[in-house]
């Protein structure tokens, strides 16, 4: 576990770090912009780093060919099991690149990389208010699971766990119940995930998340799965 006040430079923190590992699974931090400034969120507190990653891009976000790139060469030094898209910045907030990334992937452009390869979307739900459409259609045979951090079933607590900016604050719990609901139709698979903060009504959110077709996942508060 990596501790708040460890040393900035007993790590290397020159270089941001687009691909990291954790467990099997190799996660891609697209960017570092959110449509939210969620509570228990760790990037502050941890100085944007992740488990001996530096996940600032510095205001540079990398192109999808960079992605595949790293990836490839990650799997001819091991293998995963799963693509990632996470990192301290909503991946949706980039989603041509997402898209594009898994297209590469699922094409067998992405050489050494299985075409087969799971990719995993964790995300805070925002996706179709930002775009102003339902983007999980796009996500159709890209995206094998997705993670939605709902949080909770009660809409003033939404507010004030995942701090949504202005554009979103009002509709935005409803348009992520929408996109989980939408995802549970369209995506093989769909979770709501919320942080146990020891104040959620967790069985209240169980039954939401249930009621929007996602199976319900609780995460400790400082979870290996860092967005949202
Ligand atoms: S938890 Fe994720 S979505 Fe929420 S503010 Fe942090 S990086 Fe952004």
């Amino acid at each position: 576990m990596i501790s708040a006040d460890r040393p900035r430079a007993a790590l290397n923190m020159e270089n941001p770090s687009i691909v990291y590992r954790y467990n099997d699974g190799l996660y891609i931090n697209l960017t570092n912009r959110c449509p939210t400034a969620c509570s228990f969120c760790i990037k502050n507190k941890w100085g944007m780093e992740y488990r001996g990653s530096n996940l600032d891009l510095g205001g540079t976000e990398p192109s999808p060919a960079e992605v595949i790139a790293l990836a490839r060469k990650e799997w001819e030094t091991a293998p995963f099991s799963e693509l990632v898209f996470c990192g301290y910045g909503e991946p949706t907030m980039r989603l041509e690149a997402l898209l594009a990334c898994a297209r590469l992937i699922k094409t067998g452009r992405a050489e050494s990389v299985p075409r087969g390869m799971r990719i995993r979307l964790n995300t805070n739900g925002l996706a179709n208010a930002v775009w102003g459409r339902n983007v999980v259609l796009e996500m159709k045979g890209l995206i094998d699971s997705v993670h939605v951090s709902l949080n909770t079933a009660d809409p003033d607590q939404w507010k004030a766990l995942m701090r949504p900016m202005d554009p979103w604050a009002a509709s935005g719990f409803e348009k992520v119940k929408e996109f989980i609901r939408e995802a549970a139709l369209l995506l093989p698979e769909t979770f709501a995930t919320a942080v146990d903060n020891g104040e959620t009504d967790l069985e209240k959110f169980k039954d939401l998340a249930a009621r929007l077709g996602a199976e319900p996942r609780i995460r400790p508060r400082l979870d290996d799965e860092v967005i949202a």
